[in-house]
């Protein structure tokens, strides 16, 4: 057994203090010297966002929904802690009045988890600007490959506004910052379940103009699981990261969010799509923008904590081949 849990069968999963998915907490994991495959961590940083705040709640919220993520799927026949060793390494230090030093701070944190060359990051936002800190920790502990990461961004919003009020480091950019600093390559980056209105049809021109493949939600009803799997086909094993924006699902299923659009996926697809993924090679993810005030039955934080388990899935069932 790679992670050891607590037997549910004999601890409750409504007792006891909450880690990510009940994964031991990372220093206690490193105190034994065992290698660690993923850490999971908490952005708690909502100062990027351009509509209604809260995010900054979103990782105890997940936390705590993610006590009743089991371990074995079903779809993938895969036990994640039988092949994946996972721990949670808490949360990141934040600056909450400044989203530049955030990212900053967030990626010397995320930089210094487990082991460089092995370990793999999982960050629990916050909202979507924290995506950049994980994916330039990522590539940074990647070996900065030349080209960038391949990435798969899930969202109703394409987040490749160049500045908001000034700001560009907010929620609407990350994408742009990643793609300007070569940690993605836009030409293996694929946009799935964007929707509108948006403030003008421009918005989509920088990610158009970059290669950027863009599925909206209306595309994806017609050929867009056609588009994934060809996708999936071309990056091949090449290194990729995954980002998901809660908001790419309607606001029926998941309401705690700050930009939401209504008219999404259903929370059934979305977790059929992630498993659609199999295959690829995914090294770093972001789950972002629950808003856990908005989330009155705590849906979203919960449908976010298995968004999280289907992502450690793919590496799971991608190692026991
Ligand atoms: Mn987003
Ligand atoms: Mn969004």
């Amino acid at each position: 057994m790679k992670t050891v849990l607590p037997d549910s069968r004999k601890f409750p999963r409504f007792a006891g203090v909450s880690t990510f998915c009940r994964y031991p907490l990372l220093e206690l994991v490193a105190a034994k010297s065992l290698p660690v495959d993923w850490v999971i961590y908490g952005v708690p940083f909502d100062g990027g966002v351009t509509y209604r705040p809260g995010a900054r709640f979103g990782p105890r919220a997940v936390r705590d929904a993610s006590q009743y993520v089991k371990r074995y799927s079903i779809e993938h026949d895969v036990d994640v802690c039988e092949v994946l060793s996972m721990a949670d390494a808490g949360d990141a230090p934040v600056s909450p009045y400044d989203c530049k030093e955030n990212a900053e701070r967030v990626a010397a944190f995320a930089t210094g988890l487990g082991d460089a060359g092995h370990t793999k990051l999982l960050a629990v936002g916050g909202d979507h600007s924290i995506a950049y800190a994980n994916i330039k920790a990522t590539w940074q502990r990647r070996g900065k490959p030349a080209a960038g990461l391949a990435c798969v961004h899930f969202d109703s919003h394409l987040d490749t506004v160049d500045s908001v009020w000034g700001e560009k480091w907010g929620h609407a950019s990350p994408f742009i910052r990643a793609i300007e600093e070569g940690l993605i390559d836009p030409k293996r980056m694929i946009s799935i379940g964007i929707k509108g209105p948006l403030n003008s049809k421009a918005d989509l021109d920088y990610a158009k103009d970059h290669g950027v493949r863009i599925v909206t939600h209306a595309q994806w009803q017609d050929d867009g699981p056609a588009q994934l799997a060809a996708f999936v086909a071309e990056v091949g094993a090449a290194e990729a990261y995954l980002t998901f924006d809660i908001d790419c699902v309607d606001p029926a299923y998941a309401p705690g969010t700050g930009t939401l659009c209504p008219g999404g996926f259903t929370s059934a697809e979305v977790l059929g799509i992630l498993r659609s993924l199999r295959g690829m090679n995914v090294v770093g993810a972001d789950v972002v923008e629950v808003l856990p005030d908005r989330d009155p039955a705590g849906i979203t934080a919960f449908l976010a904590a298995h968004v999280v388990f289907e992502v450690l899935c793919l590496d799971a069932v991608r190692r026991k081949g």
